[in-house]
């Protein structure tokens, strides 16, 4: 394997696969967010600023195999042309003729972006005979999409073998890489994990995974309800898994045969209707009103789990601890957001991750206060699981 930082990328064509997989607005399909085109850049930067020249691939939305021009990917490289500053080339098509000539022709600073990998059946089906093609394009190949490290992809994994002696990763998954490690192995503690969001059944293995890491874990959002109907009380219309009960139950006795401090919301903002207009009362989360729901953790609840978080020295995050789309339901969240931030000011290490808590900490402008921000939900989950990534894997295999 090699290292970005050292590789000599002079007189190079480097292959970067990018996950530009970006929300554009539905009517005049500009960019609506740059997140992820930004944070391409460093890697972007790193090539050319070495003497080489850059060909960007990447997939758009759920094309399945199909050229749909809502999907293309001509829709971004303004955006792209403005992250980084210079003239971007676009090739009409992954894969042929056009896409070979303009990478074979491109000089040392040059940027060709290819358009959308997913017209093509082969990418998702992870076809080794459309990896070689693309291969074509490059001297070496840098993966720097952490968002589709999970999936054995043509342009994730399986192209990496056409580079045995030239595949790297790009800064951004490195980063990624670094801040998920430093949550599973580091030594500090106290380590908190706050898994929230609304299902059991979707968390279910990353939780049974935490168990054997972590001191304290704070559960909150639906997936609370199950555990407070497994533990005999009274959750009214609240969300529940009943198939899940009997893991919950499992999860409670593990926590405490693992010495694992683990927190359940002890009160709740109920609702008469899964609404922003709905009347609210805060109650005992064992005592929910028939045919009222929990839709938010309440007071007793935030200061409980804000003690632990402000002691602790690694916190990871996945999930939101109510409905925080809905204002009257998004204080749980926010304050669990402050928290987060408070205690990273005073030298915690906190990774948050998974799409909504993403959003979370997004819509409270906390982004830049907490120590890493993931950009690959799935990813990230898969890789707390300790599961191989096929993208991660391909680069490090010789
Ligand atoms: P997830 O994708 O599993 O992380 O779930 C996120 C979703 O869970 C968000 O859309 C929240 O609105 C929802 N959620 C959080 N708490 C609750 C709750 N108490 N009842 C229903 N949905 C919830």
């Amino acid at each position: 394997m090699n290292n970005i930082s050292t590789y000599d990328f002079n007189g190079k064509r480097a292959l970067i696969r990018v996950d530009f997989n970006v929300p554009l607005d539905k009517t005049t399909l500009a960019v609506t967010d740059d997140t992820r085109i930004t944070a391409a850049i460093p890697t972007i930067n790193k090539v050319l600023d070495n003497g080489g020249s850059v060909v960007l691939m990447s997939h758009l939305g759920r094309p399945d195999g199909v050229p749909q021009d809502k999907y293309s990917l001509k829709h971004i490289v303004s955006a792209v042309e403005k992250a980084v500053g210079k003239p971007v080339k676009f090739a009409n098509d992954c894969l042929g003729t056009e896409a070979f000539k303009t990478s074979s022709d491109l000089q040392p600073g040059e940027i060709l972006l290819l358009e959308n990998l997913r017209f093509y059946e082969g990418e998702e089906k992870g076809s080794m005979e459309m990896a070689e093609q693309l291969a074509k394009y490059g001297d070496c190949y840098i993966n720097d999409a952490f968002g589709t490290a999970h999936r054995a992809h043509a342009s994730t994994a399986v192209i990496a073998k056409c580079f045995p002696n030239d595949k790297m990763f790009g800064y951004l998954i490195e980063k990624e890489i670094d801040s998920v490690d430093q949550v599973l192995n580091s030594t500090e503690k106290p380590l908190t994990a706050i898994v929230g969001g609304a299902k059991v059944s979707s968390k279910i293995t990353i939780i049974t995974n935490l168990l054997d890491k972590v001191d304290n874990l704070i559960i909150g959002g639906g997936m609370a309800y199950t555990f407070v109907k497994a533990m005999g009380g009274n959750i009214g219309n609240s969300l529940v898994e009943d198939d899940y009960i009997k893991t919950a139950k499992e999860i409670i006795e593990q926590a405490k045969k693992k010495g694992v401090n683990l927190l359940i919301p002890v009160d709740t903002v109920e609702a008469d209707a899964f609404s922003n207009d709905a009347n609210t009362k805060t109650v005992a989360i064992d005592k929910i009103d028939a045919g009222w729901m929990g839709l938010d953790i309440a007071e007793e609840s935030i200061s409980d789990f804000k003690k632990v978080i402000m002691d602790s020295k690694l916190i990871l995050w996945n999930g939101p601890m109510g409905v925080f789309e809905l204002s009257n339901f998004q204080e749980g969240t926010k304050e669990i957001a402050l928290a987060v931030a408070a205690a990273t000011k005073k030298g915690a290490f906190s990774l948050v991750g998974g799409g909504d808590s993403v959003a979370a900490v997004n819509m409270f402008d906390l982004a830049d206060e907490v120590s890493h921000v993931s950009t690959g939900g799935g990813a990230m989950l898969e890789y707390l699981e300790g599961k191989t990534l096929p993208g991660i894997a391909a680069i490090l295999e010789n």
